[in-house]
């Protein structure tokens, strides 16, 4: 069918207690991995699954805005599950309009490394551009750091090699605080929201983008404060490294701290309805990729190591899809 709008997807999602995987591909393989994923699951749940495809501005120069959205519409026209396409993470005005431009039926304006009333006033803008077109909008508050920011590429390395729980410590100690300070504040969205006119919210509550597994937990007392505030769909990103569900934080030996939490707590109580998945799925790309190489390094068909890859991604996707279907304990 053709492409749908996110809001059709999000606000039930809101009412019903679960969440819409926002997946963001870079290229044909991965919009075909979400969307088999998506008509698996559905076929294993005896419900609908939807799916939010993101393209970020970096994968629009890399595949070309045409190409990128021309690929989702048509990989979307040719199933039953309801596809929306997302801008993931636009920072300019022209990034927007390119986006419009290409058809796509969702946009994410982060203005959230801009001082606040800034945020507001550009967010506003992109909210009227895009409301004309029927199109809604995501933005961006408090702000969600990199795992970078804290740690260079040797440090990371190193830690990708502890254990889970010891890695935790390790990130606690060293970049607790500050993502503790820079998460969006309860008094700050109702405010936000009514003047941006957004119709979903990227509010920072804990997470970091570009953690390698998910170990990391979350601060559901921070989302429970602001849903108290004002319910509106709320987007988790840097979810690769959200620790998933309360079992597998016991199973990884990671103590949950006081007023902590995990993504199926998020979704379940917290008011998030669009998960945001980049990092989980490009390492599964990489990891399918080179393990099918390694075990035939003279076959000349890179097409036998793109289809691994593309396994690989579609089986991490069916993972995430059954954690937001609230099927997962
Ligand atoms: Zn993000």
């Amino acid at each position: 069918m053709p492409l749908v709008n996110e809001k059709d997807l999000l606000l039930p999602a809101l009412e019903e207690g679960r969440a819409v995987g926002a997946f963001n591909a870079n290229n044909m393989e991965m919009v075909q991995a979400f969307i088999w994923a998506a008509e698996e699951v559905s076929k294993e749940l005896g419900e609908p699954v939807d799916l939010i495809i993101q393209v970020s501005p970096g994968a629009a120069k890399y595949a070309g805005w045409s190409m990128a959205a021309g690929m989702v519409k048509i990989a979307a026209s040719e199933t039953d599950i309801r596809v929306a396409l997302n801008l993931d993470h636009a920072t300019e005005i022209d990034q927007v309009k390119k986006a419009l431009e290409a058809g796509f039926t969702a946009v994410l304006f982060d203005g959230s490394s801009l001082p606040f009333e800034e945020n507001i006033r550009l967010t506003r803008q992109v909210v009227e551009m895009c409301h004309s077109r029927g199109v809604p909008v995501e933005a961006e508050l408090g702000k969600i750091p990199r795992i970078e920011d804290y740690f260079s590429q040797s440090e990371i390395a190193y830690l990708r090699s502890l254990p889970a729980a010891e890695a935790v410590r390790i990130i606690r100690e060293r970049a607790g605080k500050s993502v503790e300070e820079l998460m969006a504040k309860p008094e700050d969205v109702e405010y936000f929201v009514k003047k941006t006119g957004c119709d979903f919210l990227a509010a920072a509550f804990g997470s970091i983008h570009g953690i390698w597994d998910d170990i990391w937990p979350i601060r559901l007392d921070r989302l429970i404060a602001i849903q108290e505030r004002m319910r509106i769909p709320l987007v988790s990103h840097g979810s690769s490294g959200i620790l998933m569900t309360p079992k597998d934080a016991e199973r990884k030996g990671i103590k949950l701290l006081k007023g902590e939490g995990t993504l199926l707590d998020a979704i379940k109580t917290g008011g998030v309805t669009k998960v945001n998945v980049a990092t989980a799925l490009s390492i599964a790309f990489i990891d399918g990729f080179i393990e099918a190489w390694r075990a035939n390094p003279s076959e000349k068909d890179f097409r036998k190591f793109g289809s691994a890859a593309r396994d690989r991604v579609k089986e991490k996707v069916k993972e995430y899809m059954r954690l937001f279907a609230g099927k997962v304990e």
